[in-house]
């Protein structure tokens, strides 16, 4: 069909009154034109989070509707989805229980904002610039953009992408009363479409299940197989890793290690249900860092003296430490109702990550910790560890989530255990809950 003005106006029709702009269309053509409702977890200020009927804005430019069909509920939204705080993870040195005034918020946080940052999907509308994807394509939202063509994709760190930090947020589209809509990071996941744009989307063209793309496609996930499979933070085969931290990343992160052929992987966690799980999905050691407290360190590399503790036999000597660690804990964002970690912050996890790693071996950081961390000067200066840090355990989300998908599908990847709490959409802030107080590894809501 041709793409006369008249041909569009009847494409508008036949979708409901959206009008679908196929590439390539002149650009005075209204890309968009719709009245299209739908509904929408909207938070109006912290914690204030109702589910809402929205009337999407018109898609434009390099826009591109997603219909949800499934999305993550990150840890990191607990604070603004349910208003939850962890008193202990205020610092280092908390202050005594005197209560804080309420800081002023900046005005991003006041306008009515759908949260989450991606999901998956299948794509409804293109604005006319889109390239990268097409109406019908399945999809994953990326909770990181690669555009391809700022410096910094163009120098290998597409995780570092600048639209990542693109404050230009554009309206999705508007309450009843008016107020307009916004979302998290431009792209929102906790409704039933997400407005975003071509930046932040990756074709996934495969028919696994919705729960188990959204799980494998999570921010999390991304980072945990990011942080161990990725060309530049590759784990050895045979190699020794330690992940401390089995949330979601972490134990993707143990999935990553082994499925590049880790020899050893020392699981360590608080919680003794996601050890369980953290063996499940390819730990062979597991650790509780409060049951073992002071002595967790001598513990780790006794694990890691492998395969001999012969140095002048290629072995290690028992004080050498993994190989690889990757750290993923982080601060709390409310108080577990599960057995709670040596430390709410997050930073003596990074510490320890640190010092556990074997001289010239690589550590990667992951999590959003609160507070500043300190190392020993000569370790840290002459000690021949690699740190690299990065969004989403420095993945390139174009290169790596096609990579990630194929892992699942080919059941090397396992999502289910992982996604334990699937919920629909309007009982997605009950989940939300049992992911605040680490009742659940993480969960899916479907849409
Ligand atoms: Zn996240
Ligand atoms: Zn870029």
């Amino acid at each position: 069909m041709k793409n006369t003005r008249r041909n569009l106006l009847k494409s508008s029709i036949a979708a409901g009154g959206i009008l679908l702009a196929p590439q390539g269309a002149v650009a005075q053509a209204p890309a968009v034109i719709t009245s299209r409702r739908f509904r929408a977890w909207v938070t109006r200020g912290r914690g204030q989070t109702t589910l809402q009927e929205l009337t999407l804005r018109p898609i434009a430019g390099r826009q591109v509707l997603v219909r949800t069909e499934a999305s993550s509920l990150c840890y990191s939204n607990v604070g603004a989805v349910l208003g939850l705080t962890s008193a202990a993870a205020a610092g280092p040195n908390p202050p005594a229980a005197a209560p804080k005034p309420a800081p002023a918020k900046p005005p991003a946080q006041q306008r009515a904002m759908i949260q989450g940052h991606g999901g998956v999907g299948i794509v409804e509308a293109v604005g006319p610039e889109v390239r990268r994807v097409r109406v019908g394509d399945r999809v994953c939202v990326s909770g990181t953009p690669q555009c391809g063509a700022c410096y910094q994709c163009l120098r290998g760190r597409s995780d570092q992408c600048q639209f990542l930090s693109d404050q230009n947020f554009a309206v999705m589209g508007d309450m009843a009363d008016g107020t307009p809509v916004y979302q998290n990071s431009h792209i929102g996941g906790m409704a039933e479409y997400m407005a975003t744009y071509e930046e932040w989307v990756v074709p996934t063209p495969t028919q696994v299940s919705a729960v188990e793309l959204a799980m494998v496609c999570s921010c999390v996930s991304v980072a945990g197989l990011g942080s161990t499979t990725s060309p530049s933070n590759y784990v050895e085969s045979g190699s020794i890793v330690a992940v401390v931290g089995c949330g979601p990343l972490g134990l993707s992160a143990v999935q990553g290690a082994r499925i590049s052929g880790a020899a050893r992987i020392i699981a360590i966690d608080p919680v003794a249900a996601r050890r369980e799980v953290a063996m499940k999905v390819g730990a062979t050691h597991v650790l509780d860092p409060n049951a073992e407290g002071a002595n967790l360190l001598q513990r780790i590399r006794q694990l890691a003296s492998w395969p001999s503790n012969q140095p002048w036999g290629g072995g290690r000597t028992s004080g050498l430490g993994p190989d690889f660690v990757v750290e993923a804990v982080g601060a709390e964002a409310a108080e577990p109702r599960v057995e709670r970690g040596p430390d709410a912050t997050g930073v003596q996890a990074i510490q320890q990550a640190y010092q556990m790693c074997a001289p010239g071996g690589h550590i990667v950081t992951t999590s959003l910790a609160r507070g500043n961390v300190t190392l020993p000067a000569v370790t840290f200066n002459i000690g021949g560890r690699t740190h690299h840090a990065g969004q989403a355990g420095g993945c390139s989300p174009m290169r790596d989530i096609p990579r990630f998908v194929a892992m699942l599908e080919s059941g090397r990847y396992d999502a289910k255990s992982l996604a334990t709490r699937v919920v629909p959409l309007d009982q997605a802030l009950v989940a939300y809950e049992e992911v605040a107080y680490r009742t659940t590894v993480t969960a899916i809501m479907t849409a």
